[in-house]
């Protein structure tokens, strides 16, 4: 099986997993790139997995399913986003018979309130709740509710490959320059990254195991991160913070503020 990234958008992945027959993509937000890429390659669409609601992951649900009126289409369990066939919830799985990859949901709300990540070993299919070195806006959740959900993510296998739906990861390491300055493995990782997109080429997947040693949003125990947190809180009038869901929260304000 191989893991495409289709562009769409000015920053957007549609992750398409496939053989040489048959095709699952992941947030297609766009139809005309998934037609594009489909007949390129000579491959069925059989499944979309949705992640949540927002118009750049569910936009081409409609025109998809009417180019493939047998394709099954996972997602919340929200009514508001149409064309969902396999509404789904925390703990469920599902067979991609066509892949051979059983697949298990988690319900992490936060970046939205609907929002579920795809997992299957090795792989995580994590919409807009982690990016690299960053994590998604808080629309509808709470800091509690995303750290919570950033949480589900740590606990998962360190050499799990994280796919997320943005290339944001050089705008995002500004922000986190700014958090850890000291930090080594952020340095390294950097040089990779002005690389990878002066060649045009994706940063995404990403390494859990790198995620946890430069991702300020998952290292929100660590005294630097903590101590920059205590700084901004400091700037607000709190006095100190400890709590590892106030010290993500004051990084999330941070982040928006940059
Ligand atoms: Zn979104
Ligand atoms: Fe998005």
């Amino acid at each position: 099986m191989n893991i495409t990234p289709i562009n769409a958008f000015t920053d957007n992945y549609i992750w398409a997993l496939h053989n040489d027959q048959h095709c699952v993509v992941v947030d297609p937000g766009d139809p005309a790139v998934v037609l594009a890429f489909l007949k390129a390659h000579n491959l069925q669409l059989s499944a979309m997995l949705i992640t949540h609601h927002h118009f750049d992951h569910t936009g081409g649900i409609d025109e998809l399913t009417h180019n493939y009126p047998q394709v099954r289409v996972f997602g919340p369990n929200n009514p508001k986003i149409k064309g969902i066939t396999h509404p789904l919830t925390n703990a469920d799985t599902f067979y991609l018979d066509d892949l051979k990859i059983e697949v298990s949901v988690m319900t992490v709300p936060g970046h939205t309130l609907d929002h579920i990540m795809y997992y299957a070993p090795d792989m995580l299919f994590c919409g807009d709740t982690l990016f690299s070195c960053g994590c998604g806006r808080l629309f509808e959740g709470t800091p509690a509710q995303m750290f919570d959900s950033l949480r589900k993510i740590t606990q998962l296998p360190r050499e799990t490959l994280i796919y997320c739906t943005h290339e944001y990861t050089q705008a995002n390491i500004a922000f986190a320059e700014t958090v850890e300055p000291h930090n080594k493995a952020l340095a390294q990782y950097k040089l990779w990254v002005e690389l990878q997109r002066s060649n045009n080429k994706p940063t995404i997947p990403t390494l859990l195991s790198d995620q946890l040693q430069f991702n300020p949003f998952l290292r929100v125990h660590d005294d630097s991160v903590q101590a920059f947190a205590q700084s901004i809180a400091g700037d607000l009038g709190q006095k100190t913070v400890t709590d590892p869901v106030q010290v993500f929260a004051a990084l999330r304000q941070a982040k928006d503020d940059f």
